[in-house]
């Protein structure tokens, strides 16, 4: 049986650390589509696009040719053949991809990819829209987020943690702004699925969020299989 894992929630929730867990607990695949969008983010800064001029960045990323490959379990994202994993982390790209994502070519582009990834595998994915737009049937769906303040810190405690100097003010604009963009655009907006189940991190530790997603997970796939018996 195929299984799938929605998880959808605002920048900094925890997303990709809760999923990544809870795929290792079930044995699933990690996707963690953000890091898609950042790839084609990339893309369109390395080509110098005006991000104010909408007609560019739809021509522009015509150009990427965006695939998945995994290693070790871990996700490698390809930008026209090069890894590039280890450019996506940055708060300009970061920045670029929340304007870049609004842009329904930009979307058309990765939406087959992340369903086609969804389908010939058991998988936790991770985004804005997966639970509203691109797997609308999936098993279990998760709306996870935290208080702005909250998700500023752990994005802090992150960037200090590599040795970057961050700005706790500056970071909770950049995400309160990238809230606002996320959830106002016109195409698949940030918004919580009807029957996605809604959990809120912000007092709660990494344990207790997995835990309380797989117990989600569990009801779910047990309850389903007694109804088909
Ligand atoms: O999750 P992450 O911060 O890596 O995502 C970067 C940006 O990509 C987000 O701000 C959002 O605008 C966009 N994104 C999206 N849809 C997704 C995943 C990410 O629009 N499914």
């Amino acid at each position: 049986m195929i299984y799938n894992i929605a998880i959808d929630g605002p920048a900094g929730a925890g997303k990709s650390t809760i999923a990544r867990r809870v795929a290792r607990e079930l044995s699933f695949v990690y996707v963690d589509t953000g890091a898609m969008y950042r790839a084609m983010a990339l893309y369109l800064l390395r080509q110098k696009v005006n991000r104010e001029d909408p007609a560019e960045i739809e021509r522009v990323c015509q150009g990427a040719e965006i695939s998945i490959e995994y290693k070790d379990g871990e996700q490698i994202v390809l930008l026209n053949g090069e890894n590039v994993n280890a450019f996506l982390r940055t708060e300009e790209v970061g920045n670029m991809a929340s304007v870049s994502s609004a842009n329904p070519e930009v979307r058309k582009r990765l939406l087959d990819l992340q369903r086609k990834l969804a389908k010939s595998m058991s998988v936790v994915m991770d985004g804005r829209d997966i639970g509203t737009t691109i797997l609308p049937e999936a098993d279990v769906k998760i709306f996870l987020t935290a208080s702005p303040l909250t998700r500023a810190r752990r994005r802090c405690l992150e960037l200090e943690e590599k040795g970057v100097f961050c700005d706790l003010a500056q970071i909770q604009k950049d995400i309160e702004e990238r809230d606002r963009r996320d959830m106002n655009r016109e195409i698949s907006p940030l918004k919580k699925a009807e029957d996605a189940v809604l959990v809120d991190s912000s007092d709660m530790t990494i344990d207790e969020v997995v835990k309380n997603i797989l117990q989600i997970y569990r009801e779910k796939v047990i309850n389903s299989k007694k109804r088909a018996e």
